[in-house]
């Protein structure tokens, strides 16, 4: 069951959830929200009277599997990664090289995509690559160039995290931490982000259903973290015209069933250059709270991904009318409300 508190609500009635579920054997979790709202999530029915115990505003009995992250009883979610909000009414585009070359490279880089319209600073220090003799990243020299990026830039950072003892030197450079597509199911590296103060960005594993998406997001949720944001980045097709397919049913279905932010990675989702622009255009159309995509000042000459990596001067046009889709897909109310003649029609 899903127990929702109101702000106020007194910490006797989250201590008397919590031990009548542990009297009974149930697994039970509390998350506490940064807009002070509380949700206790029990796995099973208590025999007491919730709703007259004092701050209880919801009880939910039937609900999906993922208690947390399902959006039946939570509005959608804002995410705040230093001063960016994921989530808001202005789509978040997170963007950057595939991996850090070197500090200056990397200033370099930032510079430019923060000159096109980019809110947030990408770039890989661990990574995760499919040949053990590819290039595996700075370690944490990248991190360190990471941090100094954010000081001249200003935009906070995204990087991701491979294994569950590298979360507490990677939550001390980094502002968000990633966890990759192929360690969606890592269920230790999940929980240890759960337990970090840091918000999180999980992919989407190639070939997870969006359920174990959502489920592997409760994992982090249930270990006590609230700032969860998903991502979209493609599955495996058969087609090797494109690296994967990204999956942009995914997207909306995913705000239905949870209340937590989506973003999407229109780079991985095609591996192809040419691609990245017009599937960025439709993963914000499809509802995506943000993008985030691979840009390197001279793309050819990326270290790692160049032929899905774009230039700072096609961010700049996916910003421009990125930007320019969402507010009017917002403006255009009727593009979401039927027009009354029809629902006269409809309801007759
Ligand atoms: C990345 O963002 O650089 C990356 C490796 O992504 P994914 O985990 O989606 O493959
Ligand atoms: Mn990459």
């Amino acid at each position: 069951m899903i127990v929702t508190l109101s702000p106020d609500a007194p910490a006797s009635t989250v201590e008397h959830l919590m031990s009548s579920a542990i009297s009974l054997g149930l697994s039970a979790r509390v998350l506490s929200y940064d807009d002070g709202a509380q949700v206790v999530g029990i796995d099973g029915s208590l025999s007491i009277d919730i709703n007259q115990l004092p701050g209880v505003t919801t009880v939910q009995v039937k609900h999906k599997p993922y208690m947390l992250a399902s959006r039946e009883e939570r509005a959608p979610s804002v995410v705040r990664v230093g001063n960016v909000r994921i989530g808001g009414a202005e789509p978040v585009i997170m963007a950057g090289p595939c991996v850090v070359e070197g500090r200056d490279e990397l200033i370099c880089a930032a510079r430019a995509v923060k000159a096109a319209g980019a809110t947030m600073l990408r770039g890989g220090a661990y990574k995760p690559r499919t040949s053990p003799y590819a290039f595996q990243g700075l370690g944490e020299d990248g991190l360190k160039h990471l941090a100094a990026a954010r000081e001249a830039t200003g935009l906070p950072v995204v990087t991701e995290v491979l294994e569950p003892e590298q979360v507490e030197l990677v939550a001390r450079y980094a502002d968000m931490l990633q966890v990759g597509a192929r360690n969606m199911q890592n269920y230790p590296l999940l929980r240890r982000v759960g337990a970090a103060n840091k918000p999180v960005l999980l992919k989407r594993g190639f070939s997870a259903t969006v359920d174990e998406w959502l489920m592997a997001a409760e994992y982090i949720l249930a270990h006590g973290n609230p700032n969860v944001v998903l991502c979209e980045r493609g599955i495996r097709g058969f087609d090797p015209a494109f690296r994967f397919n990204l999956d942009l049913n995914a997207v909306p279905l995913a705000k239905e069933l949870s209340h937590l932010p989506v973003v999407v990675d229109p780079s991985h989702g095609t591996g192809v250059r040419s691609l990245v622009a017009p599937m960025s255009m439709a993963a914000l159309a499809s509802g995506a709270d943000g993008l985030i995509i691979e840009v390197h000042p001279n793309p050819d000459l990326a270290k790692c991904d160049a032929s899905q990596t774009i230039s700072p001067a096609e961010l700049a046009t996916i910003n421009r009318r990125g930007r320019a889709l969402v507010a009017a897909l917002a403006e255009d109310h009727t593009l979401f409300n039927l027009p009354i003649e029809l629902e006269v029609i409809l309801s007759a």
